[in-house]
C-alpha cells in the first residue's frame, strides 16, 4: 500500500498537522478507496481535543466519508473498483451479540470499532479516519451512495444524517407529529430536512437570530429563538418529540416543558460537560421521557441514504481544503458554518 497522506492531532493542545502512515494490506473482505470528500463533525473536534477523555493519539479524525473504490479483497462481493461508496462512524463490530444481530452495530455489546480512535479488532491498532487520502474498510461497513446526489453533499449524511434520521424514525416522526430540532448546526440542519421530508410539523430551536430565514428555507415550519422565554412558552405541552443536537452544556428544563404527555426529548448532542440534571417533577407529571440516541446501524444508514436519494436531500456545505481544518474548527465553535464543512481530499493529493 502506498503512503497515505493525512492530517492528525498529535495531542489535545496542538493544531492538526500533516501526518503520513500506511493503511493495512487488504484482508479478504476489505474495500480500498480513495477518499474524495470528508465532512467535519463536531465529534472530530471533541476527540482531537480529548474532550471526551478517550483520545488515542495521533488522532486522524473524519467519519463522514465519500470515496471511490480502487481495489477489493478476494472475497468481496458487494463492491467493485470504480464504485462510489460511503463510510460513516463504524468500521467493525463483533457481529454476534444481540445488538449486532438486530443490525444495531452502534450498540454492539462488545464495543463497535470507530472509523477513527479504534482499536481494530484484529490487530488492536488505532484506526485512522477520513482526513486522509485513502481508506480500507470491511465491505459490511461500506455504504452505497445514491447516484443522483452530489457526492460532497452526501458526505455529511454518513454521520449528521444518520444521527438525526435514527431518532426521528425510532420515535415516529411523520404526518400529524410535532417535532422539534434544537440547534441549527451540522446535525440540526439535517434533522430539519429529514423531519420535513418525513412529513412532520417541524419547529427549529436556535440561539442564533441570524439563522431564522435559513431554517425556514431548509424545511422548518416554525422557528423559535430558544433564549426568548415568551416564544418558548407559546409551545408549552405541545411536542411529540424534540431532538437536541446542541454541542454544549445547557439547561434541559425549558425543552422538557414543551413536551406533551408521553413526549420524548432525545439527546444526540454530546457535550464535553454533562447537562445539569433536569427537574424530576417536570418529567413525572406528564410521563415525559428523556432519552439518548447514538448514530445508527449499517442497515439503517443505507435506508437513510436511499431515503435521501428518493427525496433529493444532501447537506448544505462549505467546501474547504485540508489545510484550512484548524480555522474550520474555530469557526465551528462560533456556530459559523452553513451548515457543514466538507474537506476536498484532492487538496492532500497535489
Ligand atoms: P455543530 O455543527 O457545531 O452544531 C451545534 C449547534 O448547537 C450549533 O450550531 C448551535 O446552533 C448550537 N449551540 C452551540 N453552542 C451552543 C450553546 N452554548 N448553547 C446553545 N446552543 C448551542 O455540531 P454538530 O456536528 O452538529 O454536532 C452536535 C453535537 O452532536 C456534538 O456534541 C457532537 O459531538 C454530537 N454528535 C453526536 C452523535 C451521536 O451519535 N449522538 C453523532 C454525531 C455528533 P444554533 O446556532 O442554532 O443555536
Ligand atoms: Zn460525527
Ligand atoms: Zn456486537
Amino acid at each position: 500500500m502506498n503512503t497515505t497522506h493525512a492530517y492528525a492531532a498529535a495531542d489535545a493542545k496542538s493544531p492538526l498537522a500533516p501526518f503520513e502512515f500506511k493503511r493495512r494490506d487488504l484482508r479478504d473482505h476489505d474495500v480500498q478507496m480513495d477518499v474524495l470528500f470528508c465532512g467535519v463533525c463536531h465529534s472530530d473536534l471533541h476527540t482531537a481535543r480529548n474532550e471526551w477523555k478517550n483520545a488515542v493519539y495521533p488522532v486522524v479524525p473524519g467519519h463522514e466519508i465519500v470515496g471511490r473504490v480502487t481495489a477489493i479483497g478476494p472475497e468481496v462481493t458487494k463492491y467493485k473498483v470504480g464504485d462510489l461508496v460511503g463510510v460513516g462512524c463504524l468500521v467493525d463490530s463483533c457481529r454476534t451479540c444481540a445488538s449486532c444481530a438486530e443490525g444495531l452495530e452502534q450498540y454492539c455489546e462488545n464495543g463497535f470499532v470507530g472509523t477513527y480512535n479504534g482499536p481494530d479488532r484484529i490487530t488492536g491498532e488505532n484506526t485512522y479516519g477520513g482526513y486522509s487520502t485513502n481508506l480500507v474498510v470491511d465491505e459490511e461497513f461500506v455504504l452505497r451512495v445514491p447516484p443522483n446526489l452530489d457526492p460532497a453533499g452526501v458526505a455529511p449524511l454518513l454521520c449528521a444524517g444518520i444521527t438525526t434520521y435514527s431518532p426521528l424514525r425510532t420515535w415516529g416522526a411523520g404526518p400529524g407529529k410535532k417535532v422539534g430540532i434544537v440547534g441549527l448546526g451540522g446535525l440540526g440542519h439535517m434533522g430539519v430536512k429529514l423531519a420535513h421530508a418525513m412529513g412532520a410539523h417541524v419547529v427549529l430551536f436556535t440561539t442564533s437570530a441570524s439563522k431564522v430565514e435559513d431554517a425556514k428555507r431548509l424545511g422548518a415550519d416554525e422557528v423559535v429563538i430558544s433564549k426568548n422565554a415568551g416564544e418558548m412558552a407559546a409551545h408549552a405541552n405541545s411536542f411529540d418529540l424534540i431532538v437536541n443536537t446542541v454541542a454544549a452544556q445547557h439547561d434541559l428544563n425549558p425543552f422538557i416543558g414543551l413536551l406533551k404527555r408521553d413526549g420524548t426529548l432525545t439527546l444526540v448532542g454530546a457535550p464535553e460537560h454533562d447537562h445539569p440534571s433536569p427537574q424530576v417533577f417536570n418529567l413525572i407529571f406528564k410521563r415525559r421521557r428523556l432519552a439518548g440516541s447514538l448514530i445508527g446501524g449499517i442497515a439503517e444508514t443505507q435506508e437513510m441514504l436511499d431515503f435521501c436519494g428518493e427525496h433529493g436531500i444532501t447537506a448544505d456545505i462549505e467546501m474547504i481544503p485540508m489545510q484550512k481544518i484548524n480555522d474550520a474548527y474555530e469557526r465551528m465553535l462560533k456556530s459559523d458554518v452553513k451548515y457543514r464543512f466538507v474537506i476536498d481530499l484532492d487538496s492532500l493529493r497535489k
